[in-house]
Order: C-alpha cells, then sequence, then structure tokens
C-alpha cells in the first residue's frame, strides 16, 4: 500500500441508472420522491418500467413525506468497502413510507441492538460526495 493516510477512502457512490435519475436529482434538493402511476395513481419505489396494479408504463415522480417506519432491517457486521470500516455494525433498514411504498437505506442515529420493526423513522439527507446526496433514515418520535 502507497497510501498512508489514516483517513477513509471515499465512499463509493450510488449507480445512477437513466430511470433513477430523477430520484437522484431530487436527492441533490433534499426532497424524497417517487413514482407515481399516470394512469391509476397507485406509487412505486424503486422506478419500474411497468405498475403493478395496471401495467400502464406512465409514470411522474413525486415527493412524498419521509416519514415511515421500520418494516425490516438488517445489521451489518462486516465492512463490504472500507470506506464504511469505522462504521461497522451499522443498520440498513427497510423502510414503509406512510404512502405505502418501501426503500432500503442505512439507519443512523441509533445503535443497531436497539432497532425495533415498525419504529418511526424519517427521512435525512448525507452528501456523500460533491453532487451526490444519499437519503438515510434516523429514528422520530411518533
Ligand atoms: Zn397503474
Amino acid at each position: 500500500m502507497s497510501d498512508t493516510s489514516t483517513a477513509a477512502p471515499p465512499k463509493p457512490s450510488p449507480v445512477v441508472t437513466p430511470d433513477m435519475a430523477p430520484f437522484w436529482a431530487a436527492a441533490r434538493r433534499h426532497e424524497l420522491v417517487v413514482q407515481r402511476c399516470t394512469a391509476c395513481g397507485s406509487l412505486r419505489f424503486p422506478a419500474r418500467e411497468l405498475c403493478r396494479q395496471c401495467l400502464g408504463r406512465e409514470a411522474v415522480w413525486q415527493p412524498v413525506s419521509g416519514r415511515g417506519k421500520v418494516f425490516s432491517f438488517v445489521v451489518m457486521h462486516r465492512a463490504n468497502h472500507p470506506a464504511f470500516a469505522a462504521e461497522v455494525p451499522y443498520t440498513v433498514a427497510l423502510v414503509e413510507l406512510e404512502e405505502g411504498v418501501r426503500l432500503a437505506a442505512q439507519l443512523t442515529d441509533i445503535p443497531p441492538q436497539k432497532v425495533t420493526i415498525g419504529m418511526p423513522v424519517e427521512v435525512w439527507w448525507d452528501p456523500v460526495a460533491a453532487e451526490v446526496v444519499v437519503p438515510r433514515f434516523r429514528p422520530r418520535q411518533p
């Protein structure tokens, strides 16, 4: 290793696929958005080509509350990338938003052993790199 720095390497940025680009653009504005089917109004996340309810293709992106509850979670005990080595163990939660859609994100501000299914959480925005802001969740008062 030629790098003598003790600082952690930068975290890898999310891979931005074309269909998810509007999500990451909104994240830079600290806005959480999901797709809404223009035919039947049902919400979908992550972006999908077809609506599960009506098989419609057209969708728009709409803001959601950023409030939800822990639907499920896992505790990461091993860093899959050196940038996360100092953070293990940490929690990745599947959050069910008040609007009914679910997304996976890191759950912060609480030790992993205190996380419970159903606990209320809210989004916050972590600027991990220039032009890259990722959603994370933390506990909130019910
Ligand atoms: Zn639909």
